[in-house]
């Protein structure tokens, strides 16, 4: 009998859990251990943010979903990773043992790499959370009785574009439809070197199809940008050629604002720094399977991947739904290859969890 520990509930989590029971026979056992009580589908927050989605929408509770498959919940915070034990220490003090890990912890959010940013003693807004989403959304109400100029996008070093520009043609829409769009002018800030680049260097005709929206919805923006402080209703960003020099320093007033962070890996898996890059994304190779600990594996934002070219302004490289579903896949199939149970950590092996023959990767 094998313990798989899925660490987080998120998109790469759940998905994570779900196949690994299927997959497996029912003589293993399959734990979530996560933070919080709730699945919450995050790509839905930029509606919660103009009221048009509330938090029961777009949340359920983890329990009896996860129960009704035969997968053990624990909700606890992870304070640490102890990979030569195959353990994980909980916030209440208590551990938890596994033979094998699946890390699906998604992000930090890094507001701290610009001063006055965040919903958290900050002056921007997110909808990286439902519960950033909910703030946004008071703010919002009060540019509703006090509008005027907003602005919109992402921080340097950020790894999530769609979710901005989404965000802006949602709160334009939302404008409109309050008849208040023409007394709040917008503005679209982003370290992407051009329009539609999305951490991805485009795709397909991203750029121009994107800029044109943006111009028939009368949103401005600002490429190559990186927002270096923000202060009570005034963002200070400044504008790079590609040769990364800098070209203008910008004043953005504003009466609101959201702009997505940077990411970073959460603080138990940047931790184990031998397992992570640089920024604490879990290193792995073409099976989900990290390196260095033979017996952990990763799906969703908290893997590392490089950005796909350099830039003048640091972007990443985006980590979607699709994409994070198709690395939990992957994982449960790595998962049933004799060879990833070969190379546990202890030495030993296991039998085999694959319920049927192992499948091709
Ligand atoms: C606003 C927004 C909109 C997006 N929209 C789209 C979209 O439309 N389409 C698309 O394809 N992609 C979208 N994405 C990208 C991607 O699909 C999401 O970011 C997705 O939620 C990532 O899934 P994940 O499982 O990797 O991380 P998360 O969903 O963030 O899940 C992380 C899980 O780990 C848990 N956790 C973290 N730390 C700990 C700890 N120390 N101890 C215990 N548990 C912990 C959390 O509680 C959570 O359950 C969007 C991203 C954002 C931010």
């Amino acid at each position: 009998m094998a313990h798989i520990v899925i660490l987080g509930a998120g998109i790469g989590g759940m998905p994570a859990a779900y196949e690994v029971r299927q997959e497996l026979g029912k003589e293993h056992k399959v734990t979530v251990v996560t933070a919080d009580t709730y699945f919450q589908f995050i790509p839905s927050n930029p509606w919660v943010a103009v009221g048009w989605r509330n938090r029961d929408d777009i949340t359920f509770p983890l329990a009896p979903y996860l129960e009704r498959k035969g997968i053990d919940l624990i909700t606890q915070r992870v304070d640490k990773i102890n990979p030569k034990e195959n353990r994980l220490e909980l916030a209440n003090g208590e551990s938890v043992t596994y033979d094998y890990l699946i890390i699906t912890t998604g992000a930090k959010l890094m507001f701290s790499e610009v001063e006055g940013s965040g919903p958290h003693g900050g002056y921007t807004q997110s909808v990286c959370t439902v519960d950033h989403a909910e703030h946004a959304y008071e703010d919002y109400k009060k540019l509703l009785d006090n509008p005027g100029p907003v602005v919109i996008g992402a921080m340097a070093g950020a790894s999530c574009y769609g979710p901005a520009y989404e965000h802006v043609f949602i709160l334009d829409t939302a404008l409109r439809k309050k008849k208040l769009r023409q007394k709040v002018p917008i503005t679209f800030v982003t370290p992407e070197p051009y329009i539609g680049h999305l951490g991805l260097g485009g795709v397909g005709d991203s750029n121009g199809m994107l800029e044109s929206e943006l111009r028939s919805h009368d949103i401005k923006w600002i490429t190559n940008a990186k927002t270096t402080k923000v202060e009570d209703g005034m963002m200070y960003v400044d504008e790079y050629d590609r040769n990364g020099e800098v070209i203008h320093k910008h004043e953005l007033p504003f009466k609101h604002s959201m702009m997505l962070p940077a990411f970073k890996g959460v603080d138990c898996v940047a931790n184990v720094e031998e397992m992570c890059n640089p920024r604490g994304f879990v290193k792995i190779d073409e099976f989900q399977r990290n390196p260095v600990y033979k017996n952990i594996f990763s799906a969703g934002v908290a893997v590392a991947i490089p950005p796909v070219e350099k830039t003048p302004v640091a972007v990443g490289a985006p980590k979607t739904g699709y994409m994070i579903e198709s690395m939990a896949s992957q994982t449960t199939r790595a998962l049933g290859r004799p060879s990833a149970w070969l190379t546990l950590a202890t030495g030993a092996r296991p039998s085999s969890p694959c319920r049927k023959s192992p499948r091709a990767t």
